[in-house]
């Protein structure tokens, strides 16, 4: 599933594509339909991520909340190119672009100002990739959830929104901090080393396409022939390949349902966790 990065860019693709300009609108999914007429001749003002959902702002007020899931797409492209061949839910043209969103099936019809009564968006956390959210807010923010593990605090869309599963791996390798620790068990320098990478590493995978590693790391990889999979991140899918920083084996655990990439060494997990007993 993609994350707040992934979610953003695709944001961002749709409003540099059609905001601000005459759109053709065609509302294809039962949910949107009845609000055909109401948006007849509206523009679209702002397309913009809420975590894991998009809010499309329209010149009415009227904001449509939608929610990939699982397989929900944006696709952005030019207006006489050949629709995919996959369930079609929502078509925004001007006469030089074209957003379609394909397959999801979460949508909700809210009033600009009024997002926050949708309850997902309610329930939320501070947004990691908004410019107002610091790394000390995050500091703040996940001292408030004492007990929760960080694997589990940083999948957790109420703690923080915009993170995901290869993030939660990535940012507590880069803390160098055991992810089976409590939040609660932290120092505050501990803490404020996790809030920092919960913000350089998120941003950082928003500006690069993906990328989690230095970018002089990463294309010095490419250049030796690695694929982006092989070399955009620290830890991730790196199961039984030697740490980039200690040369140690990464180890794969199950956590929380959702797969979980550590170096047992940087990372000190001692004693290890039973998910961890080979
Ligand atoms: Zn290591």
């Amino acid at each position: 599933m993609p994350e707040g990065p992934e979610i953003r860019r695709a944001a961002q693709a749709v409003h540099r594509g059609i905001a601000g300009q005459p759109v053709r609108m065609t509302l294809a999914h039962p949910a949107l339909a009845p609000m055909e007429r109401a948006l007849r001749g509206a523009s679209v003002e702002s397309v913009s991520a809420r975590s894991k959902a998009m809010l499309t702002r329209f010149s009415t007020g009227d904001v449509l909340y939608s929610h990939n899931q699982l397989y929900g797409e944006w696709v952005v492209d030019r207006p006489d190119e050949p629709l995919r061949t996959r369930a079609i839910r929502l078509v925004l043209e001007t006469s030089a672009q074209r957003a379609v969103l394909y397959s999801a099936t979460d949508f909700a019809w809210l009033r600009h100002g009024k997002e926050a009564v949708h309850p997902y968006i309610a329930k939320l956390g501070p947004e990691v990739l908004d410019d107002a959210t610091t790394a000390r807010d995050i500091a703040v923010r996940l001292a408030q959830f004492p007990r929760r593990r960080i694997a589990d605090a940083l999948l957790d869309q109420q703690v923080l929104a915009g993170l995901g599963n290869y993030l939660r791996s990535e940012i507590a390798f880069v803390a160098k901090l055991n992810p089976w620790r409590r939040l609660g068990e932290l120092g505050d320098a501990e803490r404020h080393r996790l809030a920092k990478a919960v913000h350089d590493i998120t941003h950082r995978s928003f500006r690069t396409d993906g990328v989690c590693v230095p970018m002089a790391l990463y294309r010095a990889q490419r250049q030796q022939g690695a694929s982006f999979e092989a070399a955009r991140f620290f830890v991730f899918d790196r199961a039984q390949l030697p740490c980039r920083d200690c040369g140690a084996i990464i180890e794969r655990a199950t956590l929380g349902g959702r797969k979980l990439f550590v170096c047992i060494a940087c990372q000190g997990v001692f004693p290890l966790p039973d998910e961890l007993r080979h």
